[in-house]
């Protein structure tokens, strides 16, 4: 595997493979990589032939008091995961390759409605960082395939949207999401969990699933699925922003004839915010 920090050199390497007729497919990660991640080439590889991996901490996805100074940084680990799961081009680049006059003024990219809801309410801008960081992305490594995990299921909505709406040349395929063996989901930030607060974490999946039986088992009344989630989550010491029962394609209230539904939820320990969703069929 090749290790790049530039987009010059990006350019270059997928330009010959694109002559040499391969399939390019990219899994845009933070890094801190884990088997979640892992689990996207793999992903990936179903798709495509060549396969990119780019590792940014992206400022402008970050609010002014959330954890971009502090976000786990384990380079050299994760070049060494990736060239391990097969992956052939790692794109490492800093801040100011990415953003050369700052990230504050910056072009923007928007997918209104969709940003604002759910995390966007508790994270003003997070997505409209993640939107724009990930058409740069694009731009740069202009791949036919890229990968996203289920876990962060509101960003692959988003940018499906995004794709969509910018006619942009690329498919987007979500992969499901990896857990650890009581269920919490694989996430750099369980990190900031204390032991005691780990012990407590798999109460998020256990609760999404209960909600999912609810509506599996023909149960329609949302509003008192939802308070039932955020009670059990409370109870167990969290303190859930939201959760919120919606329609998977495209996170709006379900509507009467709606069965493919996603269950959503955000929920704060002392210093970790935890998100997870699970989708639920209705009968
Ligand atoms: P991040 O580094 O957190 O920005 O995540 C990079 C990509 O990995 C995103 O598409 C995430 O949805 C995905 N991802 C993160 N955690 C998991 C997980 N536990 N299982 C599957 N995909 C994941």
């Amino acid at each position: 595997m090749q290790a790049v920090t530039t987009i010059a050199a990006v350019r270059e390497r997928v330009q010959a493979w694109r002559r040499e007729g391969h399939r390019v497919a990219f899994v845009p990660t933070m890094g801190n990589l884990h088997p979640g991640h892992v689990s996207l080439i793999e992903t990936a590889r179903r798709y495509g032939d060549r396969f990119i991996a780019s590792i940014f901490v992206n400022p402008m996805q970050f609010g002014p008091n959330e954890d971009f100074a502090h976000y786990p940084r384990t380079p050299q680990q994760d070049e060494g995961m990736l060239a391990k799961a097969g992956c052939d081009l790692m794109f490492m680049p800093d801040v100011t390759e990415i953003y050369p006059h700052g990230s504050e003024r910056a072009t923007r990219v928007e997918v209104p409605g969709i940003s604002r809801i759910l995390e966007g309410e508790f994270r003003p801008g997070h997505f409209e960082g993640v939107s724009t960081v990930v058409a740069k992305l694009f731009h740069i490594v202009e791949p036919q395939i890229a990968v996203f995990g289920e876990k962060d299921f509101q960003q692959l909505t988003v940018i499906r949207r995004m794709v969509a709406e910018l006619c942009m040349p690329v498919e987007i395929i979500g992969a499901p999401t990896v857990r650890d063996a009581d269920g919490l989901a694989m996430s750099s930030r369980n990190q900031y969990l204390t032991s005691a607060e780990r012990a407590l974490a798999p109460v998020i999946y256990a609760t999404l699933k209960q909600a999912a039986g609810r509506i599996e088992a023909g149960d329609a009344d949302f509003a008192s699925i939802e308070r039932a989630g955020c009670e059990a989550l409370a109870a167990a010491g969290l303190k859930p922003d939201y959760f919120a029962v919606r329609q998977a394609r495209d996170l709006a209230g379900p509507a009467a004839g709606e069965r493919d539904l996603v269950i959503l939820t955000a929920a704060r320990m002392s210093k970790a915010r935890l998100i997870d969703n699970t989708r639920a069929r209705r009968p």
